[in-house]
């Protein structure tokens, strides 16, 4: 019987900061036979695709999901909370361990390059909080640290966040 391949084609950050992970990029499915439920594809074109098109509302100033998530409008499953920071799982987990450490004030750091002498202290904070939460997380083999900048770093949301993501072997270099 003939299926929808859902061919998302790396839209999968893009549907999970609308917080409808799931869902599929219908400009980028195609139909295909296939004998079971749909089958996920993402490639890496289409996360910088999407990357290049947040970078355009980048210094908007406009709210962002992780905003939502902030105020509790959108679930999220928070591991961590103090009163500058906030830890959450990614909803589009890259390893069997893969959090988020966000400031919960974004005061200007829509990305790691806006960065003024006055965020040190936070910056350092998100740093700290991301490596106790790791340990909590049982990472004591490893992990990696994460801060996509800008459309070159395939940056989707624009309100800084660390990406610590763990529980299996890395490689190097990056994609
Ligand atoms: P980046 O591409 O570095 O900007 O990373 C943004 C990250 O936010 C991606 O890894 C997404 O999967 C993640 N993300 C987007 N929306 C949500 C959400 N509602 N809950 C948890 N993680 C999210």
């Amino acid at each position: 019987m003939l299926q929808s391949l859902r061919l998302l084609s790396g839209c999968s950050k893009a549907v999970a900061a609308s917080g409808t992970a799931g869902l599929r990029c219908s400009q980028l499915s195609s139909r295909v036979t296939a004998s079971s439920r749909p089958l996920v594809v993402r490639t890496m074109a289409s996360e910088v695709e999407r990357a290049q098109a947040a970078a355009a509302q980048a210094d908007s100033g406009a709210p962002t999901i992780f905003d939502k998530i902030i105020s509790k409008e959108i679930p999220a499953q928070v591991i961590y909370e103090d009163e500058e920071a906030l830890a959450f799982r990614d909803i589009n987990p890259q390893g069997p361990v893969h959090f988020l450490v966000i400031p919960k004030v974004r005061n200007g750091l829509t990305q790691l390059s806006k960065a003024k002498e006055e965020h040190k202290p936070l910056l350092g904070h998100l740093l700290y909080v991301a490596a106790q939460v790791a340990k909590q997380e049982g990472l004591s083999q490893g992990y990696r640290v994460v801060v996509n900048d800008g459309p070159n770093g395939c940056q989707s949301v624009y309100h800084l966040h660390l990406h610590i993501i763990g529980g299996r072997q890395m490689n190097w270099p990056p994609g």
